[in-house]
């Protein structure tokens, strides 16, 4: 039920997230007011049937841009999409992630193809925090031009999300720019290729291993509004939860661990012993009533 009900969510949110109908016959991007307002998912700006911006490229642009907007006095509007990453991580946590985000329905969706499944060393996902210094950070606020502009490095030089919402689109609405292709372009649709290929065999990999906007979530886990809550008293060791997690993540070695994306999985489906549970501002709301004894 749970499991339906997130599709159904995760479903929706995507198609609000891209319901600009009309540009197949504009042959361009949607740039109406809701273009400034942030969609708590990964869903490229460029994309031609966005209605939102991408909160990590938005996130690039403010650090980009920071000189020249402060020289301005336009300073506040970066602070608008801190203040949304802030508001939604002390929240929820990662939440978005398994609920909300159109390429984390995409990775779940291609993992499904009968395959060999694939796990990845635990060491990798803390590679996603080196892409989230370097690439949305750092490099965008300190590589600028002569008159302070810096680039959107994430965006520009890594991001799969990119190149299939509005690298590839792009180019068949528009076919002059079919000129300009070059290594850059062959180069990202490479890094989609690897990515798409890797959803078959590993869950979730870009979220895992990549995804910056993952990153800053997950930065908030364990001081959110909403946590998940382990009862080791309850807990066989079975490990069904992490044979059935989306992101891998060994809930029965402590709650609230960065990669958890609070699907909700292991406590509806997985676990059954009861030993998962939520809670919100401290208060439990959801302890599943025990349907097999621990003993
Ligand atoms: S499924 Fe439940 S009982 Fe089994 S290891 Fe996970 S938390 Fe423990
Ligand atoms: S630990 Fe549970 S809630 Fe967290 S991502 Fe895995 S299945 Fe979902």
């Amino acid at each position: 039920m749970m499991f339906v009900l997130r599709r159904w969510i995760q479903t929706a949110a995507t198609a609000l997230s891209n319901a600009y109908l009309l540009f197949p016959f504009t042959r361009n991007i949607y740039q109406g007011k809701l273009k400034s307002v942030c969609v708590p998912g990964l869903n490229c700006y460029s994309c031609p049937a966005a209605t939102g911006a991408c909160p990590l490229g938005s996130l690039q642009t403010m650090l980009a841009t920071v000189r020249p907007s402060a020289k301005a006095g336009n300073a506040h509007i970066g602070l608008y999409v801190l203040g949304i990453l802030g508001i939604i991580g002390s929240l929820v946590g990662r939440m978005p992630c398994a609920w909300l985000c159109p390429f984390g329905l995409l990775q779940e969706l291609i993992h499904k193809i009968p395959s060999r499944k694939i796990e990845i060393p635990y060491w990798m996902i803390y590679i996603k925090y080196a892409f989230l210094a370097f690439f949305v950070v750092l490099l965008p606020l300190l590589v600028v031009d002569g008159f302070g502009y810096g680039t959107t490095w994430f965006c520009k030089y890594v991001c799969p999300a990119g190149t299939l919402e509005a690298g590839i689109p792009m180019l068949i609405l528009q076919p002059q720019l079919r000129e300009l292709v070059g290594w850059l372009y062959a180069s990202k649709v490479g890094i989609l290729l690897i990515f798409l290929t890797l959803m078959v065999f590993i869950r979730r990999p870009f979220c895992r291993i990549v995804c910056p906007l993952g990153a800053i979530y997950s930065l908030f886990n364990k001081v959110s509004v909403f946590r998940m809550v382990h009862h080791p008293d309850k807990c066989v060791l079975c490990k069904e939860c992490y044979n059935h997690c989306p992101m891998g993540v060994r809930f029965y070695e402590g709650a609230n661990q960065p990669d958890c994306i609070r699907c909700l999985k292991c406590m509806q489906e997985s676990c059954k012993f009861g030993a998962i549970s939520y809670e919100i501002a401290g208060l439990p709301v959801a302890l599943k009533k025990k349907t097999t004894s621990p003993l």
